[in-house]
């Protein structure tokens, strides 16, 4: 691994990439989607903050931008906005005095997952007031579109609403700028160089897919790649995730995207 490491290394510096390490997290209730339970994800943060910085993703953003250094810093999303994210996850990003972006579907807000036809788990989304009550030094709210759909097949119209309408909606609800959004689904074929512009032309800073991997650069802020640490993993594996010994998974992704015809499984 490490020569995979040292190897990437190398080619990533050549082709002006930069590290970009932004920690992805769904559900924290039992059957949802990447569900990671309480006191893992404690022991995640911990792990992850004795060795890096967390820094706002938007600060991230701006380094990248900036061609500043991002070799300490780490960004911690939340997609999809569940209660679960109220109730388990902000309070430990609280206690730690660590920040978070949270990217929410503006057209689900208090009401359930419903974007999947049939959820394993009926997850409540989070209300208007419960996304108000988050303190703004811990948790950047941005958008994950109004409906929860794929971007890539909708008309440019369709897409322009999808992502104007979700970011006017939590600027009137929070008094903020929302700068940052994270693509439905967020794999390779669920968004496209249009998508990227209409995001840019809107106001948008970046936005996230859910690709893997740990490179970014100032010209890639529209389809940053994110990393998910796993509920079993040791505090070593997560730091092996962390320092790119799993980017290997780009490649696989890509002859996958070739073979599936980019259907979209992730959520
Ligand atoms: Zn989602």
């Amino acid at each position: 691994m490490l020569g995979f490491r040292r190897w990437q290394g190398i080619v990533n510096r050549a082709r002006g990439l930069r590290r970009s390490r932004i920690l992805m997290y769904h559900s924290f209730t039992p059957g949802g989607w990447r569900y990671i339970e309480r006191s893992i994800l404690r022991k995640q943060l911990e792990v992850v903050s004795a060795s890096y910085e967390i820094v706002p993703l938007q600060r991230l953003v701006d380094d990248l931008a900036c061609g500043r250094s991002t070799d300490r810093s780490v960004a911690v999303t939340i997609d999809d906005a569940y209660e679960d994210f109220f109730e388990i996850a902000y309070p430990i990003l609280e206690e730690l005095h660590l920040p978070a972006t949270l990217f929410v579907p503006t057209g689900y807000i208090g009401k359930h997952n419903d974007w999947e036809a049939q959820p394993p788990v009926r997850l409540n989304v989070m209300s208007g007031s419960q996304l108000r009550e988050l303190d703004p030094a811990v948790v950047t709210i941005g958008s994950h579109s109004v409906r929860h759909r794929v971007l890539a097949g909708l008309t440019r119209q369709a897409v322009e609403r999808e992502v104007r309408q979700s970011r006017e909606q939590l600027q009137e609800l929070l008094g903020r700028p929302v700068t940052l959004f994270a693509y439905p689904f967020g794999e390779l074929a669920t968004y496209t160089m249009q998508t990227q512009e209409v995001l840019r032309e809107t106001g948008y800073r970046a936005a996230v897919s859910t690709r893997s991997g740990t490179y970014g650069s100032a010209k890639g802020l529209y389809e940053l790649r994110r990393i998910e640490l796993h509920g079993g993993d040791s505090p070593a594996e997560m730091l092996s995730r962390l320092a790119g010994d799993w980017d290997w998974r780009a490649g696989r992704e890509l002859a996958n995207y070739a073979f599936t015809r980019g259907r979209p499984s992730a959520r």
